[in-house]
């Protein structure tokens, strides 16, 4: 049975202020309706002024996401009853967007882009002693209500959940790299997931926060609708709660439509000319996007793609840590290959983002110029690695701290010359040809200073003392 998913994204737009009014959107950890006035709550009398930013942020996506900006731009009022709008209405766009059409590719496959438009966020929600359905009370935070959100619909092209994972993952990284959006905002990025299976009817999925559960609302989804065709039920058009909790989906209401909405044209904000210059200025100074970082990091540091991809996709932070790196250590292809393999394992291991992270550009060359000026064994790097992601500590100062720097050549002859003499069975079988028997020596070496030595040292060690008595 084939999958057909269409999205609704609504992502957080990075401003210093709201859509309409100068309260701040920096409300995470700030205390509830502290970051209110007479505009975002809705007084009357009061009159919404346009944050510039917002819109230029807008035509920005709209231009990497190859939609054509509308020339002149108009906002609505969505009517709707619900506490979460003070006005009774949210300003929005809906007869005439800021940008239209488009298309986003994931691998091979074009994702066609229906729309682009700017909405103020409605305030926030909080469900106390239950959910969205059966809850005690409900708390409601303004806080939110008016920061600027912009809204990118998809067409239904989208076959797949994974693939729904994957638009969204990378138009997360695009925004991030136009610098529009912060991916670590609390749910700086929600989105309402259509699906449908075999042309039957669609069902959205309302409001889910962060990519990993859209991908797990709509297996969910794709499940529950197979089960229901297999039993002969009927899919109804309807609207669904995702509860992130338990991981699943339950009616809500059934589908309105658009037109229920009552939309008029907001009469405080006029018509909006989005000047030539405007729009030709943004795109003119388009910051660069993944895909050519990707290339670009390729050309540069002569690095493989497969790695440039990997340390590109991983986010952006991670692609401003390596090139810092690059500036602090002279072998471009030493750091990639560190940073692929050894710190992304490690920072996986401990479930760690970079930002989460103490490590820094600089502590972390310090390893490799460890390694180089033989103060470690690579086989130490890669075990020390682990303890540097876990504490964020100076690798030196690790180093010392356990009191793991490679022994000097004359300890380590010693260690060596004991190791020799206590198995005079192996030093015979190496003599009379079995010249595996000094693998074994090399490992009894090894395993008696730990990681304090390179085991090539060690090899020319052993062999040097098998050739003297
Ligand atoms: P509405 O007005 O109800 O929000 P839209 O026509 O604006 O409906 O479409 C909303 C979303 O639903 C879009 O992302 C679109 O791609 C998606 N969609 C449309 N038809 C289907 C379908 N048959 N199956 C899954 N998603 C669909
Ligand atoms: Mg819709
Ligand atoms: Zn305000």
């Amino acid at each position: 049975m084939k999958a057909t998913i269409g999205l609704e994204i609504h992502v957080q737009l990075k401003t210093q202020s709201k859509l309409f009014c100068s309260c701040t959107t920096d409300i995470d950890d700030i205390e509830p309706n502290t970051a209110v006035c007479p505009i975002c709550l809705g007084y009357p009398g009061s009159k919404p002024k346009l944050n510039k930013k917002a819109i230029e942020h807008g035509i920005t996506i709209g231009i990497a996401l190859e939609s054509s900006i509308k020339p002149v731009i108009r906002f609505s009022r969505k009517n709707y009853f619900y506490p979460d709008m003070a006005k009774n209405y949210q300003i929005t766009q809906y007869e005439v967007p800021l940008a239209e059409g488009g298309y986003l590719m994931v691998g091979d496959h074009r994702i066609g882009i229906t729309r682009v438009h700017i909405e103020e966020d409605p305030a926030k929600l909080v469900h106390v002693g239950g959910g969205i359905t059966n809850a005690r009370e409900t708390l409601i935070d303004y806080n939110r209500a008016g920061v600027p959100l912009v809204e990118i619909v998809t067409e239904p092209d989208i076959t797949s959940t994974e693939e729904a994972r994957d638009f969204l993952k990378k138009l997360s990284l695009i925004l991030e790299h136009l610098g529009v959006y912060d991916p670590s905002g609390e749910g700086s990025l929600r989105v309402d997931a259509n699906v449908s299976i075999d042309g039957g009817n669609r069902v959205e999925v309302k409001n889910i926060t962060g990519f990993r559960n859209v991908e797990k609302a709509l297996n969910y989804e794709v499940v529950r609708q197979r089960s229901a065709v297999n039993m002969g039920l009927p899919i109804v058009r309807e609207t669904r709660h995702f509860d992130a909790e338990t991981g699943v989906t339950s009616t809500l209401r059934l589908k309105e439509q658009e037109e229920d909405y009552g939309y008029i044209a907001e009469p405080d904000l006029t018509q909006i000319h989005l000047g030539v210059d405007l729009v030709g200025g943004l795109r003119a100074s388009m910051p660069e996007l993944p895909d050519q970082r990707i290339q670009r990091l390729v050309d540069r540091y002569g690095i493989t793609r497969f790695q440039s991809d990997i340390i590109v996709n991983t986010g952006l932070r991670m692609s401003v840590f390596y090139e810092k790196c690059c500036e602090l250590y002279s072998n471009s292809k030493t750091v990639a290959n560190w940073l692929v393999t050894y710190l992304l394992k490690s920072l996986n291991y401990e479930g760690m983002s970079l930002e989460e992270s103490k490590i820094s550009p600089e502590t972390f060359t310090e390893l490799l110029t460890m390694m180089d000026d033989g103060t470690i064994s690579e086989r130490l790097a890669k075990e020390l690695i682990k303890d540097y992601v876990k504490t964020g500590k100076s690798p030196r100062k690790l180093v010392e701290e356990k009191n793991l720097a490679l022994l000097p050549v004359d300890e380590l002859r010693v260690v060596v010359g004991e190791i020799v003499s206590e198995n005079p069975q192996a030093v015979a079988d190496y003599r009379s040809g079995k010249t595996k028997a000094a693998e074994y020596l090399i490992g009894q070496v090894l395993r008696k200073v730990r990681a304090r030595a390179a085991a090539n040292t060690v090899r020319e060690l052993v062999l040097e003392a098998l050739k003297e008595n």
